[in-house]
């Protein structure tokens, strides 16, 4: 799977003046000695020299186009032979002083654009050289009048140079100029490319009809396809239904995007079932005649499946706890409005007002049960980086918690009583969490026991796993009704259980403590018999794995 955001990589080639360019020049000298020589305008009348000087132009003017007599591009070679040639033709073939003089401003200018400034003064000495070399070979001396025509000559054709030359400069610079922005703009092109493509949000563009131009790998993933997207319909592809589950045409809603349009209730349909909530951006690109750029549109895609499903569990979470606080809250504020009545009026009745403050105060704690467990809710979903894993001894635990809980049990006429296993190893994990869920066992069967007690025990079931467990002889929960016990605000319609306040999330916050330390939670109950809530963990930390062979059952209801 390509992302096809595509990499532009133009042709970066300088187009540099070739010898090839000379070859029609040289036709074209070959051509005119040729003419002088049959028209007698020529020095020399030794057809030899003619003939073989135009023979060696007519080699090199092809060697440019035979690949083994090429130089390549080392342009020195080339500049030499035809600065030698031109300096043979001057002197021995025809008239110094003539118009092929001229042909040496081409070489020079040749010259100075490779070379630079060096160059141009070796030929040019070289040019000054010949003319009065030529001069003095052809006239048999140097007279004055020579030597004010050559200067003359020689200062004009210096002149054209300078004009040919800085006229060159200013092109060469203008040209370097845009080949350095084109390079940059590259540049900036292909990291554009590369971060689109890096992206995890899907990004399609395209044209004012809807057809794809361009798009990245993230697009092909939300769009569940391997198919090349150029060229094709962004409504083929990218089909949306609305929350009420009607079709869209998303090229509908994009020709009705101002600038930029955001949508966060359209999903992606698949098949009949399955469906991607999507968080659409679509940019309107305008048109841009200075730019040659065509109308059309950019669709940037986030999927916000997981997002939407927490914020409406949060939602609903927020309406349960809001719907288990209003009961208290309506309580107590109804049984303290009748205290001041009652105390209003002229003959008080104490035991009248104490007991409907009591109620209130019931009400009261009851509040604050819920917040505490609902803070304890809160560490358990959200402090998981920061939970502490130590290795500490089960034996100390366990009878710490007896210690902490015997004078509660006993309060109610009940026993409470540790069975420890002699050979319980010691265990690494969190152990505020571990005693939070073995806490929550305890008050939860000390709080549904009436008559008996609870008995703590703990045992390892092999190498590396424990078990520990809360049993008491309590009023025990009924089968149908034991797999909602992890639920949160979940409480059994028992009366017994309706007698003892509670919150129902102790053992929803239990679960997710557990989850924490990988530990597993099992529960056995009878009713009227007891019950008995065990986590069963590894001794080594959260990540060994729970062994899955059934576990000897242990745990007796009544705990005797
Ligand atoms: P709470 O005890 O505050 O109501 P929990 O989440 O701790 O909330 O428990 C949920 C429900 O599970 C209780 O309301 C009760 O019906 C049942 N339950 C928990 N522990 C016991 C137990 N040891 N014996 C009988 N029922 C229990």
């Amino acid at each position: 799977m390509a992302a096809n955001a595509q990499s532009s990589t133009s042709s970066k080639k300088l187009q540099k003046m070739t010898p090839q360019l000379a070859s029609p020049t040289i036709l074209g000298i070959m051509l005119l000695i040729l003419g002088n020589y049959y028209s007698g305008l020529t020095y020399t009348n030794d057809p030899r020299l003619v003939f073989g000087l135009v023979g060696v132009l007519a080699v090199l003017g092809a060697s440019h186009f035979i690949a083994k007599l090429k130089f390549g591009s080392a342009h020195a070679p080339y500049l030499i032979i035809y600065h030698l040639l031109l300096s043979f033709l001057l002197i021995a073939v025809v008239p110094t002083l003539s118009f092929y003089l001229y042909i040496w401003v081409l070489l020079l200018y040749l010259t100075d654009y490779y070379y630079g400034l060096k160059g141009a003064i070796v030929s040019s000495s070289a040019l000054l050289l010949v003319m009065l070399g030529g001069t003095y070979y052809q006239q048999g001396g140097l007279s004055s009048k020579n030597l004010v025509n050559i200067s003359a000559q020689f200062i004009i054709i210096l002149f054209v140079i300078k004009l040919m030359s800085s006229l060159s400069t200013a092109n060469r610079h203008k040209r370097s100029e845009t080949i350095t922005k084109v390079a940059r703009a590259e540049g900036e092109h292909d990291r554009l490319v590369a971060l689109i493509n890096s992206m995890s949000d899907a990004v399609i563009a395209t044209d004012d009809q809807g057809v794809i131009v361009t798009y990245n790998a993230a697009a092909l993933d939300i769009l569940d396809t391997n198919e090349t997207l150029t060229g094709k319909k962004i409504v083929d592809y990218l089909k949306v239904v609305s929350a009420e589950d009607k079709k869209q045409n998303i090229f509908d809603i994009a020709k009705k995007t101002d600038s930029i349009q955001r949508r966060s209730d359209l999903r992606i349909a698949y098949g009949k079932d399955d469906s991607l909530a999507l968080d659409i951006t679509i940019s309107r690109v305008a048109k841009s005649t200075v730019l040659d750029r065509r109308e059309g549109y950019t669709f940037l895609l986030r999927d916000i499946t997981l997002q939407k499903t927490l914020d409406d569990e949060k939602d609903l979470f927020i309406h349960e706890v809001s719907h288990e606080l209003r009961n208290p809250i309506t309580v107590a504020e109804g049984e303290m409005s009748m205290a001041i009545m009652l105390a209003e009026k002229p003959q008080l009745d104490f035991e009248q007002i104490k007991q409907t403050v009591d109620r209130g105060h019931k009400q009261v704690v009851f509040l604050g049960e819920m917040i505490n467990d609902l803070s304890a809710l809160s560490r358990a979903t959200h402090d998981k980086q920061t939970m502490k894993v130590e290795q500490f001894s089960i034996k100390e635990v366990l009878e710490g918690l007896e210690a902490d809980y015997k004078a509660q049990a006993k309060k109610k006429g009940l026993y409470l009583k540790l069975e420890l296993a002699p050979s319980v190893p010691e265990v690494t994990s969190s152990k505020l969490y571990l005693k939070e869920i073995l806490e929550n066992f305890i008050t939860n069967a000390i709080k549904y026991t009436k008559k008996g007690g609870v008995t703590i025990k703990g045992q390892a079931i092999d190498k590396d796993h424990i078990m520990l467990g809360v049993s008491d002889t309590g009023i025990g929960i009924a089968k149908a009704e034991l797999d909602k016990v992890y639920r949160k605000f979940w409480r059994s319609e028992d009366p017994s259980t309706r007698e003892v306040s509670g919150t129902g999330l102790g053992l929803y916050v239990t679960k997710h403590l557990a989850d924490n330390i990988g530990a597993e939670i099992k529960v056995e109950s009878e009713l009227k018999q007891g019950s008995t809530f065990s986590i069963i963990m590894s001794t080594k930390g959260k990540d060994q794995p729970i062994s899955r062979s059934p576990i000897r059952k242990f745990f007796k209801f009544g705990g005797k």
